[in-house]
Order: C-alpha cells, then structure tokens, then sequence
C-alpha cells in the first residue's frame, strides 16, 4: 500500500523551515586581547577574546582551532 495514497497525496508536501536569527557576536573593546584563532570550516582567521562568543564572524560556525606558535613554551613541573 503506497502511504501517499492514504492522504489521497501524490508528493509529499514541501514546507519551508523556518528561518532562525542568526546571533551576532557582540563587540569587543580594542583593550581585551585576543587569540588567533582557524575556523575549521571556511579555514578563516578568527579573533577571540575570552569575553567574546566563540562564533566565526564569516560562517558562524562555532567550531574553531586555535594555531600552532613558532615560539616553544616551556613549563616548570616539579
Ligand atoms: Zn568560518
């Protein structure tokens, strides 16, 4: 038995999603540092406070490495 048959359907109805607001980061002051950071979607530079949410401003993907330093971090460990 065809189920489209049952709602006397020939296709299946197209409705459309409903469209979300998209949330902006807000703005950060000049004196906060930020990080570098590398979207891991569009692979664009992202600069991140930690006050800031953590959003790609260009594909607001939320997902984002941080880049590896040239400079060598030592730590003391006991
Ligand atoms: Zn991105």
């Amino acid at each position: 038995m065809n189920a489209l048959e049952l709602f006397n359907l020939k296709a299946l109805p197209q409705t459309a999603a409903p469209v979300r607001p998209v949330k902006r980061p807000r703005i950060v002051e000049a004196d906060q540092p930020a990080t570098v950071y590398v979207c891991i979607a569009c692979k664009k530079q992202v600069f991140l406070t930690t006050v800031e949410a953590v959003v790609c401003p260009h594909c607001d993907c939320r997902i984002v490495s941080k880049t590896v330093t040239q400079t060598p971090r030592v730590y003391r460990a006991i």
